[in-house]
């Protein structure tokens, strides 16, 4: 049987600003353990996702690229 679990957004919403802020660029996010998983949008992200959201912590962290920041920061960084 599959781990899957479908994203839930209007919870995300509510529980998970940093989530969202990621969501509304477009960027689908999967739940792996206390992660939410996307794909990196700045870098060439194919494969496996590599973008990881910790929404108890409100920071999200790219291990490709490296690219990480705090709810605080993400919205000036996710202007591209
Ligand atoms: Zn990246």
């Amino acid at each position: 049987m599959p781990h899957s679990v479908p994203v839930d957004t209007e919870r995300l919403r509510c529980e998970h600003p940093i989530a969202d802020v990621v969501g509304s660029y477009g960027i689908e996010l999967r739940r792996v353990g206390p992660a939410l998983v996307g794909r990196c949008p700045f870098h060439e992200d194919r494969g496996r996702p590599n973008l990881h959201v910790y929404s108890r912590s409100s920071r999200w962290i790219c291990y490709r690229c490296e690219s990480a920041a705090t709810s605080s920061a993400s919205s000036s960084k996710w202007t591209i």
